[in-house]
């Protein structure tokens, strides 16, 4: 689950890092409020994204008029940057916060090193910019310190961080505090992510968090009220939203293939096939080990409302499910719902014979296919001829 930047501060600021003094506004008048007692400031888009800078999402203003009229234009906008994708992101709220004047500006994070089973400290003395970017250009100028979750946190982890950065010892004192109350809060909310860019030095020589992102573990989330009160639906894909509600696990994509799939890995390989024929997966679904009919059907309106999708591959394995019981919830959530794109279905497994009876018997006109490559050629196929 990601959250915004004013709440990321929120966090931080409350475990005692610095973050320059700011407020969200959600009208322009509120804007101006806040901005009277603290010209010049920034006015800083709220959405779930990075690169707003480059966006137009980070403006200076120098008079609370001039706030006002930021934040007014700002406000119901959809703000589109390089990491949203085409449809962007409503901005619903800003950030004023007071300008500040860097002398320096670096990339310091947190997240999880899955490799190392610990966290591992990010940092770099080129901040500002896109760690993607400095990744590519300039790899070298990239440092991973790795942190142990048994033991925590050490001092010298945080002094070998600070001369990464090329910091003096006021400020490399600063980054130590930093890091330790960076990886409690890490740790005590379950996160997945803490990123600081810019981490800046100021002119009056103090460390401060320009920007900041967290992101939670979402399997963490059920013990994390508080957490789960800063989720921000309007930032998230309406059809992932709505899975979620459902207990499905999907991804959207962006092609015209909307998979129906049960299990990860299974619909993982669904999608790898789609590919490998020369078609693009709308999503990854995987209905879970208990598709009833109820969740088939769900998953069909899901699929059904990505404009994109104009043909659908139902793959599944019958396991601890059958494919009778998978095949009825499929025939009955199809009639239902009238749906009108082709539909081909790939089953095998547990009682795989009734199970294609009963699609057989059924009267609609589902395209059967022998096994996933079969299934895959004949879903391509089928797009090309779906609805526009
Ligand atoms: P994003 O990463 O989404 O582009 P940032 O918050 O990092 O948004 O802002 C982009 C740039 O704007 C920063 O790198 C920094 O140079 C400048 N900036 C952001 N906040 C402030 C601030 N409070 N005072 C001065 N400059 C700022
Ligand atoms: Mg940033």
């Amino acid at each position: 689950m990601k959250i915004h930047e004013y709440q990321a501060k929120e966090l931080l600021a409350a475990y005692g890092i610095a973050v320059p003094d700011g407020k969200v506004a959600r009208t322009a008048d509120e804007a101006f409020e806040i901005a009277s007692a603290m010209c010049p400031c920034v006015i800083k888009a709220q959405v779930h994204s990075g690169g707003r800078g480059k966006a137009g999402g980070v403006k200076l203003a120098n008079s609370p008029e001039e706030a006002r009229d930021i934040a007014q234009k700002m406000l119901g906008m959809t703000l589109v940057t390089k990491q949203t994708g085409a449809e962007g992101r409503p901005v619903r709220s800003v950030l004023v916060a007071a300008a500040v004047e860097v002398d320096k500006e670096y990339y310091l994070s947190i997240t999880t090193d899955s490799q190392r089973a610990g966290l591992v400290i990010v940092a770099s003395a080129a901040g500002g910019t896109e760690i993607e970017e400095t990744a590519a250009k300039n790899p070298e100028a990239i440092v991973q310190i790795p942190i142990s979750v048994t033991e925590g946190f050490k001092t010298y982890e945080g002094i070998r961080a600070a001369q990464v950065l090329g910091l003096d010892d006021l400020l490399q004192k600063q980054l130590v505090f930093m890091l330790g109350a960076m990886t409690r809060l890490y740790l005590e909310k379950d996160c997945s992510l803490i990123e600081i860019n810019p981490l800046v030095k100021t002119r009056d020589n103090r460390l401060l968090c320009l920007d900041a992102k967290i992101n939670f573990d979402d399997n963490a989330l059920f013990r994390h009220p508080d957490v789960l009160d800063l989720r921000d639906f309007s930032q998230e894909d309406a059809k992932e939203y709505k899975a979620s509600c459902s207990d499905l696990n999907y991804v959207s994509l962006e092609g015209d293939i909307g998979c129906l799939v049960n299990g990860a890995g299974l619909a993982m390989a669904t999608m790898d096939i789609i590919k490998n024929f020369g078609g693009s997966p709308a999503n990854f679904l995987d209905v879970g080990g208990s598709a009833t009919t109820e969740r088939v059907k769900a998953a069909f309106e899901i699929l059904l409302s990505d404009k994109n999708v104009r043909a659908i591959f139902v793959n599944i394995f019958g396991g601890i499910m059958k494919c009778d019981i998978i095949a009825e919830g499929l025939v009955q959530a199809t009639r239902e719902m009238g749906v009108s794109i082709p539909i081909v279905v790939r089953l095998e497994g547990t009682n795989v014979d009734a199970g294609r009876k009963i699609i057989n018997d059924s009267g609609l006109s589902i395209i059967s296919a022998s096994d996933m490559a079969d299934g895959a050629r004949k879903a391509i196929e089928a797009a090309k001829g779906g609805r526009a």
